[in-house]
This record gives structure tokens, C-alpha cells and sequence, in this order.
């Protein structure tokens, strides 16, 4: 496929030159190996001692474990960016697998400390981590040791941690490798192609609602095909983890990703409680939506279809400059570090077949580095995609050096610095804009945006709630998954889209459904959103000035609860639903100006 918008590939010779048969890769992972059986055997030594003479040995043992950590990390994180940019690269997955196996023996021996950690007294592990010097922190050991009393005893989690690799994880990894070969025959150019799902995924935004209609039956057609396979795949995860959730005592399914996201479920109702408010509201915009379009069935394969003047693309270059300059015109270190990564080339934008789908940011903390891996199409869709990626990037740089164990931000925050991104640079392009045409566009892409947030995460979070509370009674059929998905849609969607217009297999194509490492991974998404939202308000009330407060915010992310972010840096409670309704309207608030803008672009 033709590079058109001279999107650049990433460096990562920098990191590791040689892709999957690099000789300084091959040695890095033999040098963690070592250090993983040298940490061991100190391990060993400490095993069963409490009293105070071991509590330097113990903290020795912690700062261990997390330069290995840094270094399990940066080899995983190289893994997964061979086996992005080439699926296909069989090596890259081999050694994706041998690092699952560092990463399990790491946590393995984690469960020895956590054993410790459990059966000193409050008082004694006070005296410990001062004895120890590990203040800086202390928050993360504070979290892992009360995650730890709740769990089973430490020779079950051990035992647990070595059956997960091949049969937990090992499901994820199947999932993974099905959707990657799955390909559909697609006209292109009145030539029959066969396509991977992630380059039809873009169809499905087409401004041809044949071409979306057709991509989405394409879909449909090529998951049907998986589909048992698919719930196979997500019965046996999800019973792995049912399992252990039973053994380990825990009740409830959001006890595991409310602990991993520093969240109260308060908050997390107080949230979806404000959304479910406000969705209905959504009618007028997808009623001058569906105008534009001329239909008059909202259909999922709808929803991402831009409207307004179309035609506007951006070259790679031109989406780095315009990201630079009003990033940089609210925080000139911002603007300066985005134009380091860019030059760098730290981002991957090629649009080639064989790469994964989606996009995301992954660092290197040895190397004090991040990169972004995406497929660079030169739409402002893409523009808006690189400047959420930068987003993450610049988030690692802010906690760049802090103790790994310090920055290690939850998932709920995880898209706050993202997100704050990607409204910038979508409302600069707003304001710049003369072409109402163009103006008109921009406006749908905020609102897109919001109503996938408020709408399509949230089915995604109903669905998981009422699988995984069907799951507890037993294996839930591939019919039943339709259903549920179809049910949660429904809800999610207050009946703004067309009775007949929802993806009942979503269940199956949508990969977040079998990450094993990140169970629940929609609500953090929603609420990063939302978060950002209020930041972004914020940042406008107040300017450049408020740039220092941002990026320290930024800089507490690993270091507390979510709500203990909000109440410092913003002075607001995250439990109580008037933060999050404020922060609903105002993504509500671009609704009237888009049909006023709709109703004029009919004359
Ligand atoms: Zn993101």
C-alpha cells in the first residue's frame, strides 16, 4: 500500500538493534535471567524471617525486584512492538511467550516479600519500610501488602502465578493470534484483496454507507466464523478467573480491576450514573446525524461515519506541526518534548498489511523511552490518534525518573494525559477552522467521541458485568453471549441507535474482552475520559498558568487512590456524581451547535 502521507516507521534499533534475532536483545533477556536467579536465592536466604536484623536484607530484595522489574518491562515491551509491527514475525512471539515466563517468575517471587509483608504486624512493617528507606515507595507496598492479605496463601499464588502462563494467559495469547489471521475478501479499487480485520476496521468509518455497510457485514462474516472458538476462548478465561476469584475468598468481579485502577466503586457508580442521565440527550445529535447522512436507521456501522466537509487531510508532517504548536501553546515543555519524540521517529504511523491493529504507547524505562505504534491514514481522526499517543508519551517522560515502583499509574489514569491531548488539538482545529463545512466535521468527531465514551464503553461494562455474574453459574453459550451483548447495547445505548442496527458479536471482535492482564478494561477508558474532561476545562479557565499544577497531577498518579488525585490537584470528590454530571455536560454542551451547524449546512 502506497505511503501517501509520508507517515514515518518508528526506530527501534535504538532500543534493540536487530528486531527478533538482535544479539543485544538475546543478551539483555539472558542478563534478566541471571538477575532473576541471583534475586532468588537471596529470596531464599530470607524466606520465613521476620525479626528486625532482616529488614535491610528485605529491602535490599525490594529494590532488586524492581530494577528487574524495569527490566522485565522494557524486554516486554520490546516484544510486543516486534509482534505490532509484524504479526507474522514468529521469533517475536516466541519471545513474547519466554518473557511471560520472566514476568511470572518475577511475581512469583514477589509473593515471597508479600509473605513477609503479611505476617509482620502494622507496627513492624512502619518500622520496616523506614529501617528499609523505602518512603518513596511506600504506596505502592502499601497496596500490594493489603492486596496480598486478601489473597490465598502465598504457596497457592505461587502455584497459581506458574499454571496461569499456559493456560490463563495462554488464552489471551490464542485470541491474539486468531484475530491477527483472520482476513476478509474486500473490493479495493475494484480489485478482490484479502484484508486483515484491522485494516477493515477503518472502512467501517467510510463515507460510503455502502462501503461501511459491506466492511461491517465483512466483520460480522469473518467473527461468525470464530465465533465458537471465540466463546470458547472467553468461557475459559473467565473461568480461570472465577475460579481463583472463589479461592481467593473475593465476592465481588470488580474487587480485581477497582484494586488495579486505585478506584472506589463509589465513584465508579457515581460515574455511570451521571452518563446514564445524560444518553438520552444524545437523540437530537444522532436525529441531525442521521440528516447528514440521509438515512433514517442509525446502524452501528453509522457511528464512526464523519460528516461535515471531508475532504481535509493532513500529510504526517503537517499533523506533527500543528500537534507541536498547540500543544506547546499551552505548555512550551509539552510542545518541546513532542517535537523530540517526533524527530526521534519514536512512532510507527506506516500503513502497510501485516501490522496489529489499534494503537498504543508502550515505554522502556532503562532507556528513559516511549513509542507509539499506530496506522497513520491522514485523516484528523489520525491527527487525533498521534496526539493521544504523545499524550502517553509525555506522561511516562513526567514520571520518567521516579522509582519504577512510584509511577506505576492505574488504569482510571492512565488516559487522563491522552485525552487532555486530544481536546486540545480538536478544539484548536475548531477555532482555526472558517469552512462551517469543516467546523461541522470537528464538532461530530468531539461528539463521536464523547458518545463512544458514554454509549459503547458502557455496554462494554455491562456486558462484562452480567458475563461474568452468568459465568459464576456455569459455561455461557455463544447464542447467550449475543444476547447479552445485544441487551447491554441496548441499555448503553438508550435506544438512540435502530432496533436492528447493533454488533451482537462485539463479544468476539472487540480484543479487550480477553485481556487477561487488564480485566475491566473499558470503564478506565470512560473515566480518563471524563477525568480529562475537567482537567481540560480547567486548563482553559486558567491558561499556560495552569501547566505546572497539570504536570504535577500527572507526577501523583502513582503515588495514590485516584480520588486522593482529584482532591489535591482539583479539589474535587470523585464519589459524588456532580463532578462527573458537570463533566457530561460539558461534552454534552458541543450538541446544540452541531444541529444549529447541521440544520444550516440543509439550505
Ligand atoms: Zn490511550
Amino acid at each position: 500500500m502506497a505511503n501517501k502521507f509520508n507517515a514515518p516507521r518508528w526506530d527501534i534499533e535504538a532500543i534493540f538493534p536487530g528486531g527478533s534475532a538482535s544479539k543485544e536483545f538475546a543478551d539483555f533477556r539472558l542478563g534478566l535471567k541471571k538477575d532473576l536467579d541471583a534475586t532468588q536465592k537471596s529470596l531464599e536466604n530470607l524466606t520465613g524471617k521476620i525479626d528486625p536484623s532482616s529488614y535491610a536484607g528485605w529491602g535490599q530484595f525490594i529494590l532488586d525486584m524492581q530494577k528487574i522489574y524495569m527490566k522485565v518491562y522494557q524486554a516486554s515491551s520490546f516484544a510486543g512492538c516486534l509482534v505490532s509491527q509484524d504479526v507474522n514475525d514468529a521469533d517475536g512471539h516466541k519471545i513474547d511467550a519466554e518473557i511471560d515466563v520472566y514476568n511470572a517468575q518475577w511475581s512469583s517471587m514477589m509473593t515471597g516479600f508479600e509473605e513477609f509483608s503479611i505476617k509482620v504486624s502494622d507496627d513492624q512493617w512502619d518500622e520496616f519500610i523506614i529501617a528499609a528507606k523505602l518512603a518513596d515507595i511506600r504506596f505502592f507496598l502499601d497496596k500490594m501488602r493489603e492486596r496480598a492479605k486478601s489473597k490465598m496463601a502465598p504457596e497457592f499464588e505461587r502455584l497459581v502465578l506458574d499454571l496461569a502462563i499456559d493456560g490463563y494467559h495462554g488464552w489471551n495469547r490464542l485470541y491474539d493470534k486468531m484475530a491477527g489471521d483472520l482476513r476478509a475478501d474486500f473490493v479495493v479499487d475494484g480489485e478482490t484483496q484479502s484484508i486483515s480485520m484491522g485494516q477493515l476496521a477503518p472502512k467501517m468509518d467510510d463515507p460510503n454507507r455502502e462501503v461501511r455497510r459491506l466492511a461491517f457485514e465483512k466483520l460480522e462474516e469473518s467473527w461468525e466464523s470464530r465465533a465458537e472458538l471465540s466463546a470458547l476462548t472467553l468461557n475459559s478465561q473467565a473461568g480461570f478467573r472465577l475460579a481463583l476469584y472463589k479461592n481467593r475468598n473475593w465476592d465481588s468481579i470488580l474487587y480485581e480491576p477497582l484494586q488495579a485502577a486505585k478506584l472506589k466503586e463509589e465513584s465508579l457508580e457515581a460515574m455511570w450514573s451521571a452518563i446514564s442521565k445524560a444518553t438520552p440527550g444524545f437523540q437530537k445529535y444522532v436525529d441531525a446525524r442521521k440528516k447528514l447522512l440521509g438515512i433514517d436507521k442509525y446502524m452501528w456501522y453509522d457511528q464512526t461515519a464523519s460528516v461535515g466537509k471531508l475532504d481535509k487531510t493532513y500529510s504526517f508532517p503537517e499533523a506533527e506541526d500543528f500537534i507541536v504548536e498547540h500543544i506547546g501553546s499551552f505548555s512550551k515543555e509539552m510542545g518541546e518534548f513532542s517535537r523530540m519524540a517526533l524527530d526521534k521517529r519514536w512512532v510507527e504511523g506506516e500503513d502497510r498489511s501485516g501490522k496489529a491493529a489499534g494503537g498504543f504507547c508502550t515505554g522502556f524505562p532503562i532507556k528513559q523511552e516511549t513509542r507509539i505504534f499506530m496506522t497513520y491514514t491522514g485523516t484528523f481522526g489520525g491527527l487525533s490518534t498521534l496526539a493521544h499517543e504523545l499524550g502517553h508519551s509525555y506522561h511516562s517522560y513526567v514520571l520518567k525518573d521516579l522509582p519504577i515502583f512510584a509511577s506505576r499509574y492505574p488504569m482510571t489514569l492512565a488516559e487522563t494525559a491522552s485525552t487532555f491531548n486530544e481536546l486540545r488539538v480538536k478544539d484548536a482545529a475548531l477555532e482555526l477552522a472558517a469552512d462551517p463545512g469543516e467546523k461541522l466535521m470537528m464538532l461530530d468527531q468531539k461528539l463521536q467521541d464523547g458518545y463512544i465514551m458514554m454509549c459503547n464503553l458502557h455496554a462494554r461494562f455491562i456486558f462484562d458485568k452480567a458475563f461474568y455474574t452468568e459465568r459464576k453459574t456455569g459455561i455461557v453459550s455463544r447464542k447467550r453471549l449475543d444476547e447479552l451483548m445485544l441487551e447491554s447495547q441496548k441499555k448503553a445505548y438508550a435506544g438512540t441507535l435502530d432496533d436492528n442496527g447493533y454488533h451482537k458479536l462485539f463479544w468476539a471482535s472487540k480484543l479487550h474482552f480477553y485481556l487477561t492482564g487488564q480485566p475491566f478494561y473499558n470503564f478506565p477508558y470512560t473515566f480518563g475520559f471524563l477525568f480529562a474532561v475537567g482537567i481540560y476545562d480547567r486548563a482553559l479557565k486558567e491558561g499556560s498558568a495552569f501547566a505546572k499544577a497539570y504536570k504535577e497531577l500527572l507526577a501523583d498518579t502513582g503515588g495514590m487512590m485516584a480520588e486522593e488525585v482529584a482532591q489535591k490537584h482539583l479539589g474535587v470528590d470523585l464519589t459524588k456524581e456532580d463532578y462527573w454530571a458537570d463533566a457530561v455536560a460539558r461534552v454534552m454542551s458541543d450538541i446544540d451547535p452541531f444541529v444549529e451547524l447541521a440544520g444550516k449546512s440543509d439550505d
